[in-house]
């Protein structure tokens, strides 16, 4: 039966329906408009695919990025859903053919870009042929508010005229409510109800760390401690950085990529294609990257600059963990940032009233860094949604943080400006409250001024904290001619007179967070390292022989699942989320294999030779054993040497000697008087150490087999 639960079932391989996606799709199907705002990894693709297949004739979806529609089509295939996509990629051929295929009512979904949509041939073929559904995916990219705004899209009313039978679906993740009201407005959705999930990702562990004098360092540190071999996101602010920051990265033996408007189109679409393909490539970019890359396993998103608004914070953290594994959104933040970011928006072309709307935007911005409670609360506020809780998955909430009464420091550094004559910037305020006797504070007689060494309570780091809040809460204005310099403010005042008390964070010195004890880290654990790899490598084969990202053959969850359960048939394989019919005949049984011969016992052998065997059989070299199991070379050797002797193992599969060498090692062990039957020190010596204990023990060993059988 044609149901939407059968067909989540055996086409997709999931259980059950998330959230809205049952009510959007059965009002779909029953020939009715909706609209739908699912955050990032919500699950909207299937409110319009499934009706799509249970509705007579082809659904047509409208994307805007021509990756995007090929990544869905090639996903679909796999799924042994009957996908194309018409656009300007292919040749005239080609949509020659696709429009015949639709002629003929032998496709399920096509994915079209706007402008080809709204093209006369296209409209008048379409009036040809059963469509079941129109999905306006990215529905945002209507609204001139908005940050994607495609005039082709504005085009797109015309649905709602020439097929007035038809039922649309509008789709977005974009949040806010003047971009919603504009959707309805220009597509003509006043009277489709809407299908809204909240916009917590929960998945998401958010984390704003302070700047320390490396930030690159903690970067590194943060990558390396938490997510070794991970896809990842690192987003800087200029060209020039991501170009830094790559190569640093790289010399680190880090597969970093990156990526910016200013490389030429074929780099870039190489980086783009090689982080989509590849398991462990980290991309570094500014924020040209990032739309319509829908890769599920990104694991991290890290900033390096702060983003000029919640929004974008949202969106670009958004990008982590679309499969619903754990994910973190970590970002390095500092008083720089501040500087930088007010003066690029007080700099900027824009009308006072836009630069007034975008300066009051990066105060909430920095608001969310400097909060003392929870991130997710904050930022879920932001957008109107409540979360009534503290999340316990923010850095706030784990490591709560500390707050000190900062109102006699805020007064020094205060005065200390005014003092100065409000001509320096932090670094020289700093050292002048300190009470150091540079050259620069000598020449300008500032060490003989009131707040003179009146801060040397605080180190230099409190300090740097100090100012930072101060700036970051409008106590205390930059100066934008002069790059850096702190001027006073009439919002200083009432600190400066003490009359207003400051509560101030206290910055961790260190990064106290632990790794994520998610599920993730911990089925990766030990020996299940291996698996994970054996699995991984399989799925990375498949989908190089298909020319297709190995996310679309499994997801990670998926894997891990086979990790969890273990199944040993087909049909245990089938009950695995993210398997379907047709995944489960095209690859069930090759990664049947893999998981049957991980975990075959060995009968006979002792346990931790077992297990060396296990992964030496999977094609793990030696040196790759011994390392997982935190054991000697030698050791692993001895094992091999034990299933050898036991006929489990080929000489040859272990060893790299010629036959006559063998024979020779072999005439020399058989000619040792009986005394020394046991050692093998004098066929080491013998050889004068060419030949190593381990490649005689094994080689021994293989002599045994053949004297006991
Ligand atoms: P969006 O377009 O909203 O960002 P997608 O449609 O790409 O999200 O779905 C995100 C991920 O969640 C995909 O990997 C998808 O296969 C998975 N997914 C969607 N619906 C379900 C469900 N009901 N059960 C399990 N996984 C689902
Ligand atoms: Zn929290």
């Amino acid at each position: 039966m044609n149901t939407p639960l059968n067909i989540l079932k055996t086409v997709f391989g999931y259980d059950s329906f998330r959230g809205q996606q049952q009510a959007a799709i059965e009002h779909l199907i029953s020939g009715q408009d909706a609209l739908v705002l699912m955050p990032t990894g919500g699950g909207k693709s299937l409110c319009y695919q499934i009706p799509a297949l249970v509705r007579e004739g082809v659904g047509i979806v409208i994307s805007p990025l021509i990756a995007l529609m090929q990544d869905q089509v090639s996903a679909l295939l796999q799924l042994g859903v009957k996908a194309a996509f018409l656009n300007s990629t292919l040749t005239m051929e080609q949509a020659r053919g696709i429009e015949q295929q639709l002629l003929n009512n032998e496709l399920d979904l096509l994915y079209i870009a706007p402008e080809r949509l709204t093209a006369p041939r296209t409209l008048e073929l379409f009036s040809r042929i059963k469509v079941a559904l129109f999905a306006i995916d990215e529905a945002h990219c209507v609204s001139q508010w908005g940050h994607d705004f495609r005039a082709d899209y504005l085009q797109l009313s015309i649905l709602h005229e020439r097929f007035p039978t038809i039922p649309r679906i509008a789709l977005t993740a974009t949040a806010d409510e003047r971009t919603r009201q504009e959707i309805i407005v220009r597509l003509k959705l006043e009277h489709a109800p809407l299908y809204l999930s909240g916009f917590d990702r929960p998945n998401i562990r958010y984390a704003i760390v302070q700047k320390q004098k490396n930030p690159r360092q903690q970067l590194l540190a943060f990558m390396r401690n938490q997510h070794d071999g991970d896809a990842g996101i690192v987003y800087c602010l200029s060209r020039k950085k991501v170009e830094e920051i790559a190569h640093w990265l790289q010399s680190k033996n880090i597969n970093a990529l990156p990526y910016h408007a200013g490389m030429n189109s074929t780099d870039r679409q190489k980086n783009q294609q090689t982080f989509l393909r590849q398991d462990s490539v980290v991309i570094v970019a500014t924020i040209a990257f990032g739309m319509g890359i829908d890769k599920p396993n990104v694991r991290f998103v890290a900033h390096l600059d702060i983003p000029k608004s919640v929004e974008a914070y949202y969106q670009e953290t958004g990008r982590a963990g679309r499969d619903g594994l754990p994910a973190d959104a970590w970002m390095a933040y500092g008083l720089q940032d501040v500087v930088t970011m007010r003066r690029m928006l007080a700099g900027s072309d824009a009308d006072d009233a836009h630069k007034r709307l975008e300066l009051h935007k990066l105060d909430a911005m920095l608001a969310l860094c400097e909060q003392v409670h929870c991130r997710r609360q904050t930022l879920l506020g932001y957008f109107g949604d409540l979360l009534e809780q503290p999340c316990g998955n923010c850095d706030t909430c784990l490591e709560p943080v500390q707050t000190w009464d900062g109102t006699v420091a805020a007064q020094q550094a205060l005065s200390c400006i005014y003092r100065t004559g409000s001509r320096f910037g932090v670094h020289y305020l700093i050292d002048v409250l300190q009470g150091k006797e540079t050259e620069k504070i000598l020449n300008f007689n500032h060490h003989q001024q009131s707040t003179f060494g009146i801060g040397k309570e605080l180190d230099e780091q409190q300090w740097h904290s100090v100012f930072r809040q101060l700036v970051a809460r409008g106590l205390v204005a930059i100066n934008f001619e002069h790059f850096g310099v702190l001027n006073l403010i009439e919002a200083s005042r009432p600190i400066l007179r003490g009359e207003q008390q400051l509560i101030l964070r206290k910055d961790n010195k260190t990064e106290k967070l632990k790794p994520s004890k998610t599920a993730m880290t911990r089925s990766r654990s030990n020996n299940n390292t291996l698996l994970w790899d054996a699995l991984r490598a399989k799925r990375r084969e498949i989908a190089d022989d298909q020319q297709v990202p190995p996310y679309q053959i499994f997801h990670d969850a998926t894997l891990m699942a086979m990790m969890e359960q273990k199944p040993t048939s087909l049909t245990q394989m089938a009950e695995l989320s993210g398997i379907g019919q047709r995944k489960l005949d095209l690859y069930g049984k090759k990664f049947l294999a893999i998981i049957s011969d991980f975990f075959s016992g060995d009968e006979g052998l002792s346990d931790t030779a077992a297990e060396s065997i296990r992964l030496f059989r999977l094609g793990f070299n030696i040196q790759k054993i011994a390392e997982q199991r935190a054991l000697k070379n030698s050791t692993i050797y001895g094992h091999l040497a034990e299933a050898i002797s036991q006929g489990l193992l080929v000489l040859a599969d272990v060893i790299d000697l010629s036959e006559p060498e063998i024979k020779q090692i072999e005439a020399s062990i058989l000619n040792l008087p009986e005394e020394q039957k046991n050692s093998l020190k004098p066929i080491f010596e013998q050889f004068e150490g060419l030949y190593s204990y381990e490649i005689l023990r094994c080689v021994k060993a293989a002599l045994q087999y053949q004297i006991d059988s």
